[in-house]
C-alpha cells in the first residue's frame, strides 16, 4: 500500500485510507500549515476527508498546527495518554534527560538554533478534546475500528509519549522512533534527539517483531526495516551529547 506523503519543511505527513476518508499521521510545525493545505490539495484530498489524525508524539514539528487543523477540519485525534499534559504545556519535554545522538549533531543543532529564529522547541499549546482518543500502550483494535488494518505500538525512547503505526502489510509509520535524516553525521537511523537509547532499541525490536518491513519516518526518506536490525544498539546512552553542559554523561 502506497501512502500519500506530504513533505513539509522538516516533517513528513502521511495519509492512509480509512473508513470514509483518510487517517493522517502527524502534523508539522505551525508555520507549515499553509504548505500542508497546499500539499493536501495537490494530492486531491479535500480537508473534510481527513477523518482522524494519529499523533506520534507531542514535539513542535509534529503538533505545531493542531489548533489550525482542528479549527478547520472535523477530525478525531489519537494520541498516547501521556501526550495530553505535554501538548498543553506547549514545549518539547526535556524533563526526562537524554540529549543529541552525538557531538556533531549537537553542534549542528546549535548552529540551527543560532540562525533560525523559528527554532524554539516550543509550539502553540493544544488541549486534547473530549472526543479525542487516548491510548495507554500497544493497541491492536483502535485503528481496525477506523478501517485501517494495523496496530498502534507504544514506542518510547525518542520521548515518553511516542506511538507508531504498523500496518499488517509491513509498512511502519514510525514518527521519530527512527529516522533517515543526517545519516552522514552518524545518526544511525536515530532521531537527532533521544531520551533513552535502551528504550529506543526496545521500540525498534518491537517494530520488527510486529512485522515492520518498510519504515516511513517523519524525517527523511522511507527505508527497509532491515537497516534497523543492522543498527540496533549502535548508540549507547553514554554517547548522547547533553543539551547544556557540553559534556557527555
Ligand atoms: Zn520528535
Amino acid at each position: 500500500m502506497q501512502p500519500v506523503c506530504i513533505p513539509l519543511s522538516l516533517t513528513n505527513v502521511y495519509l492512509l485510507p480509512c473508513d470514509g476518508g483518510f487517517l493522517q499521521i502527524d502534523a508539522g510545525y505551525q508555520h507549515d500549515y499553509p504548505a500542508y493545505r497546499r500539499g493536501l490539495a495537490k494530492a486531491g484530498i479535500p480537508l473534510e476527508q481527513v477523518r482522524c489524525l494519529a499523533l506520534t508524539h507531542h514535539h513542535d514539528d509534529h503538533a505545531g498546527f493542531l489548533n489550525e487543523l482542528t479549527r478547520d477540519a472535523d477530525l478525531i485525534l489519537i494520541a498516547h495518554r501521556l501526550a495530553g499534559d505535554l501538548l498543553r504545556g506547549g514545549a518539547n519535554d526535556r524533563s526526562r534527560g537524554g540529549g543529541y545522538v552525538n557531538r556533531r549533531i549537537r553542534f549542528l543543532a546549535g548552529l540551527k538554533a543560532r540562525f533560525d529564529p523559528r527554532w524554539s522547541l516550543s509550539f502553540p499549546p493544544f488541549t486534547l478534546r473530549e472526543r479525542d482518543l487516548r491510548v495507554g500502550g500497544d493497541d491492536d483494535a483502535l485503528l481496525r475500528r477506523l478501517g485501517v488494518p494495523g496496530a498502534l505500538l507504544y514506542t518510547p525512547g525518542h520521548c515518553i509519549d511516542h506511538l507508531a503505526v504498523v500496518l499488517d502489510s509491513g509498512e511502519a509509520f514510525c514518527g521519530d522512533a527512527a529516522a533517515n535524516f543526517l545519516t552522514w553525521a552518524g545518526t544511525r537511523h536515530c532521531c537527532v534527539f533521544m531520551t533513552d537509547m535502551d528504550q529506543a532499541y526496545r521500540s525498534w525490536q518491537k517494530l520488527l517483531d510486529a512485522g515492520a518491513r518498510r519504515i516511513y519516518p517523519a524525517h527523511g526518506r522511507p527505508f527497509a526495516a532491515g537497516r534497523l536490525r543492522r543498527d540496533l544498539g549502535r548508540i549507547q546512552n553514554r554517547d548522547l551529547a547533553r543539551f547544556f553542559d557540553g559534556r557527555t554523561e
